[in-house]
């Protein structure tokens, strides 16, 4: 037959010997190395029950922060969206009502605030850019999910708990980094 190339080689199929056909030594072989690796540190964890340390510059999901009263501090200036590489972030502002001073600190704030998780490359821009220290990268992964529109975060998602009506929840939005 022809060659293809210059480079083609023969395999030779050379028959087997009788212990090669009796599979034996290995499996033995095999074996051994399954059991060798038994009594070794287990290279995996089992994820989510167990996790492992973070860096300390590991950065997780976004986090839209509240002051000490649970007022958002959102203001809507859009600093974070502009910083942002990926184009990740929307929002639209809207004034705050009187009477609503008890939910929002600025005059203005995001009505709609929405992070996409799949465009999102965990820079910290944002949180560098924001003038108001209302949005920050916590210690959270962003958990898997089944369908794209899941990875859009709005307030619902995002939005820090409320420090006065939700203590224990707030302290673990806030992580051991902010304390
Ligand atoms: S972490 Fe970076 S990519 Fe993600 S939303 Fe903030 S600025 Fe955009
Ligand atoms: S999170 Fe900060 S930077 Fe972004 S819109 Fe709100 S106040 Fe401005």
């Amino acid at each position: 037959m022809q060659a293809l190339t210059s480079k083609a080689k023969v395999v030779g199929r050379k028959p087997m010997t009788f212990w090669e056909k009796l599979y034996i030594p290995v499996i033995a072989k095999g074996m051994g190395i399954t059991f060798g690796h038994i009594f070794k540190k287990k290279a995996t964890i089992s994820y989510p029950e167990q996790t492992r340390t973070f860096s300390p510059v590991f950065r997780g999901v976004q986090v839209l922060n509240r002051d000490e009263e649970g007022r958002e501090r959102c203001t809507a200036c859009g600093l974070c969206a502009v910083a942002c590489p990926a184009e990740a972030i929307t929002m639209e502002a809207a004034e705050r009502l009187p009477g609503e001073e008890n939910l929002y600190k600025e005059e203005k704030y995001a009505a709609r605030y929405e992070i996409n998780m799949l465009r999102c490359i965990f820079c910290g821009l944002c949180e560098e850019a924001c003038p108001k220290d209302a949005v920050y990268l916590s210690e959270t992964l962003v958990p898997s999910n089944f369908n794209r529109e899941s990875f859009v975060y709005g307030k619902k998602e995002l939005l820090i708990p409320h420090p006065l009506e939700e203590p224990e929840a707030y302290a673990k939005a806030r992580g051991q980094k902010r304390g």
